[in-house]
C-alpha cells in the first residue's frame, strides 16, 4: 500500500529486499540519503511474521539519528506475545521522529470501520495534522474504536485463539510436508510447487480465499490468514485436495 500511495503521489520508493523474510537493517539503512522523508518498518512485519525485537528497533533509530521520520506499522503488533517486542509508545520521548500506527482492522475484527490510530511526539504530529482529512473517520466508528479498546476480553480471547489455531494449522502443514513461512501476525505464509496466482483460482473454486504472493516479491508463495476453526479445518482439506490433483508438482 505504501508503494502505491506514493507512487502514485509521484514520490520515490525504494524497496529493500527481506534477509531471511526479516527487514534488513544494513541494507536499509544504505538506501536513506539527504532526501529520504520517511522509512516504513512493518513490526510484526506482514506477510513473514518477522519482527526487530526492542534492541534492534532502538539500534536502528540511533543509527537514523533524527535524519528522517520513521514509521512503526503495528498492525499486528497486539498479536505478539514475545518479552523483547518492543513498546514503541515508550521509545517516543527519545526518538520524537519516531511514529506508530494502530489499526482496529486486524485483532479488534473492526476494518469495515476504518479507523486507525498513531502515536508520535507532538511535534511529528502536530505536522502531520495539517495535512489530516478533516472528517476521515466519522463518530460510530470513533465511539465503536473506543470502546474496543477497553475490550480486554475480547483482545485476549482473539489472541489464544490466532495462537492455537495457528499451532495446529502449523503441525498439519508440516505433517503434509510444506514448505512454511510464519511467525508472530495472524496468518501463514505456504511455498507452492505450483502457481500462485493458478492455486488462488483452484482455492476459490473451493470457496476458498487465499492471498497469492506474487505481488508481494514471493513468487509461488500464497499467505493464509487464521480463521475460525471450520474455515482453517475447510483450506487444509481444500490444500489437501489440490494436493492430490497435482501430485507431480508435489513430489
Ligand atoms: C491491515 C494492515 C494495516 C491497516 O489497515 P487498515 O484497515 O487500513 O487500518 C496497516 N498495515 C498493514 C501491514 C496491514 O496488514
Amino acid at each position: 500500500m505504501y508503494e502505491w500511495v506514493a507512487t502514485f503521489s509521484g514520490i520515490e520508493v525504494r524497496l529493500r529486499a527481506l534477509r531471511d523474510f526479516c527487514f534488513d537493517r544494513d541494507s536499509i539503512l544504505n538506501a536513506v540519503d539527504k532526501r529520504t522523508k520517511v522509512v516504513f518498518i512493518c513490526n510484526p512485519n506482514n506477510p513473514t511474521g518477522t519482527y526487530w525485537n526492542r534492541e534492534a528497533l532502538t539500534d536502528f533509530l540511533s543509527d537514523i539519528n533524527g535524519r528522517c521520520i520513521v514509521v512503526v506499522d503495528e498492525a499486528y503488533g497486539e498479536y505478539v506475545e514475545a518479552e523483547d517486542f518492543p513498546d514503541t509508545i515508550r521509545l517516543i520521548d527519545r526518538f520524537p521522529n519516531l511514529l506508530s500506527f494502530r489499526t482496529f482492522s486486524k485483532i479488534y475484527g473492526l476494518a469495515g470501520l476504518r479507523v486507525g490510530y498513531l502515536a508520535g511526539s507532538k511535534e511529528a504530529v502536530d505536522i502531520l495534522k495539517k495535512t489530516c482529512v478533516v472528517y476521515s473517520v466519522n463518530t460510530i466508528a470513533q465511539d465503536c474504536a473506543l470502546a474496543a479498546l477497553e475490550d480486554k476480553v475480547h483482545i485476549e480471547r482473539s489472541r489464544l485463539h490466532v495462537r492455537r489455531e495457528k499451532d495446529y494449522m502449523l503441525s498439519e502443514l508440516r505433517e503434509m510436508g510444506m514448505p512454511i513461512q510464519s511467525a508472530e501476525g495472524c496468518f501463514i505464509m505456504i511455498k507452492l510447487p505450483i502457481s500462485d496466482t493458478y492455486a488462488y483460482r483452484k482455492f476459490l473454486y473451493k470457496g476458498i480465499m487465499i492471498r497469492s504472493m506474487t505481488g508481494f516479491r514471493f513468487p509461488n508463495w500464497i499467505g493464509v490468514s487464521i480463521g475460525l476453526h471450520e474455515a482453517n479445518e475447510a483450506f487444509l482439506s481444500a490444500l489437501r485436495e489440490i494436493k492430490e490433483t497435482s501430485k507431480e508438482a508435489f513430489l
